[in-house]
């Protein structure tokens, strides 16, 4: 028998696996602008899957990829009718609950969004605290930081990129009720 390294049974989870999501969306005219699930005024909107959050998407990306299951895309596809304008909050919803059902609860997160405009700074507080209240983390585990693409020539998009640090439960949490 060829010895081995690895004497964990295949059962075997890590303690702390990482997730990492990037999306980006155009901007359109005469559509809302949502961030972290949160409207923000401003004169366009985010296009393309869903209501456009391109925080939630990436963030929603993240704990899929933690957990290696399939992706956001491959769950509620965009040529799926059904998902057109749907709030991007079911989708993160439902990556939580496949990260439970791993075993997992999210330890912290970290987000880096690119865009033009609006300014991200005023809103950051409530935009972390409603990523918080959703991921069922403290605020203070919600990083959120904001770039204008300086030299990106990307004025007329928006770009998440998200880590997130998942950690073993103590006990297996059970599927709830979404609020
Ligand atoms: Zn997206």
């Amino acid at each position: 028998m060829p010895k081995t390294n690895d004497r964990r049974p295949a059962t075997a989870q890590p303690s702390t696996r990482i997730g990492y999501g990037f999306d980006s969306h155009e901007f359109r005219s005469g559509i809302p602008l949502k961030i972290g699930g949160i409207t923000l005024q401003h004169d366009k909107g985010l296009g393309g899957h869903s209501d456009g959050d391109v925080l939630l998407h990436a963030i929603t990306d993240a704990l899929l990829g933690a957990i290696a299951a399939p992706d956001i895309g491959a769950l509620f596809p965009p040529s799926d009718p059904k998902w057109k304008g749907a709030d991007s909050v079911i989708f993160l919803r439902e990556a939580l609950a496949r990260v439970h059902d791993s075993g997992y609860g999210v330890a912290n997160v970290d987000a880096s969004l690119i865009l033009a405009a609006p300014k991200i700074g005023p809103h950051a507080a409530v935009i972390r605290t409603r990523v918080a209240e959703l991921l069922g983390v403290h605020s203070g585990c919600v990083g959120l930081k904001a770039k204008t693409p300086e030299g990106l020539n990307l004025d007329a998009a928006a770009i998440a990129h998200v880590v997130v640090l998942l950690q073993k439960a103590r006990q297996k949490r059970r599927r709830t009720k979404s609020r």
